[in-house]
């Protein structure tokens, strides 16, 4: 098969031949058809992932049809039309067993702990617990955006956030995962309030409903916020991963508001300050969102089919696998807008 691959971090990637994998007795390998690229990616290949082992396939949302399946997995056959969480649970451990599969503590999560999607074939294990059956309807570059960041928001404006309808919601940076917060907490009857340093993310922001907007690189973006919405947001999203964000959004909230977590906090923005005064004072919540169980994707799914979210919108661009390595090692940019997909 032909694969994105590097065998040193921050080495541009190179396009090889490789051995097509083999599924394990409870696995299953599936044909890619598309696969998202994603700032997760990026911080693989630059390094910030212990569980990444070299040499190493980057790709972790990914949709296409099975092509082989292990001796012991019951629910699904070849030909069959799937995406998957980036995180598959085990099925046996304590997280597990309270369907918490999406923090399993013997979590697999293919492109980080494993070879990944950017690859024509893509060996995924525990296949019945964790394999999704795309609707007819859904096109192949549509799923592959659903695996990581539009889940991960859906389970933290309806899961963790408990957005409800009225509320204001700030979603600090509009790349994938603040796109896809923006267009669920708003489908959920939300007044949304998008946050970026630049007028062109923030209007496309507003095609995905966003009500209001806030340049931080013009005004000082808690201010802001609390003018907008009479004293602070009752659910504020720091989609980016950055201290400066962390502490916006924690900092904009009104009282017994909640934050979540969903951009990854990882190098030097690991251990963020807080302001923990404020936290107790105004009986603030903090919770961290780390992906979706695939039992919780019929909900979101027939949300989509109904038409009520179109993450279809949120792809910017395609590409071909060739111009992967490229624009993976460009992530850090933050140049465009809207999901890339790689259509392999
Ligand atoms: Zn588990
Ligand atoms: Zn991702």
């Amino acid at each position: 098969m032909r694969a994105v691959y590097y065998d040193a971090f921050q080495k541009l990637p190179t396009i090889e031949s490789l051995k097509d994998p083999s599924p394990s007795p409870t696995g299953a390998v599936v044909k890619v058809e598309a696969t998202g690229l994603c700032r997760s990616d990026w911080h693989g290949w630059m390094g910030h992932d212990p569980d990444i082992v070299l040499p190493h396939l980057p790709g972790h949302e990914l949709a296409g049809t099975i092509a082989a399946v292990g001796r012991e997995v019951k629910n699904w056959k070849v030909g069959d039309r799937v995406t998957v969480p980036f995180v598959s649970g085990c099925g046996h451990c304590p997280e597990c067993s309270t369907g918490h599969h999406h923090i399993c503590d013997n979590q697999v999560q293919p492109g980080f702990t494993c070879w990944g999607s950017f690859a024509e074939f893509v060996a995924l294990e525990y296949a019945d617990l964790n394999l999704v059956r795309l609707p007819e309807t859904m096109a192949f570059e549509t799923a592959a955006g659903l695996g990581c960041r539009f889940v991960t928001s859906f389970s933290a404006v309806i899961d963790k956030g408990r957005c409800s309808p009225g509320e204001w919601v700030a979603v600090h940076g509009c790349g994938g995962v603040g796109l896809s917060a923006i267009m669920i907490a708003s489908a959920m009857g939300a007044q949304v309030i998008a946050v970026d340093l630049t007028d062109e993310k923030l209007a496309f922001a507003k095609t995905m409903g966003a009500v209001a907007t806030v340049n931080g690189s013009k005004v000082k973006v808690v201010d802001a916020i609390r003018e907008i919405t009479g004293g602070g947001a009752h659910l504020s999203i720091d989609a980016l991963g950055h201290s400066a964000t962390a502490m916006n959004s924690v900092r904009c909230l009104r009282k017994r508001g909640r934050h979540v977590q969903v951009g990854l906090m990882l190098a030097e923005h690991a251990r963020a300050a807080m302001p923990m005064d404020k936290i107790i004072a105004h009986e603030i919540e903090i919770k961290g969102s780390h992906g979706m169980q695939a039992h919780r994707y019929p909900a979101m799914l027939q949300m989509i089919e109904r038409g009520l979210l179109q993450p279809q919108k949120l792809v910017g661009k395609h590409i071909s696998l060739a111009e992967a390595p490229v624009a993976l090692a460009a992530m850090d940019k933050f140049e465009g807008t809207g999901i890339t997909i790689i259509k392999v």
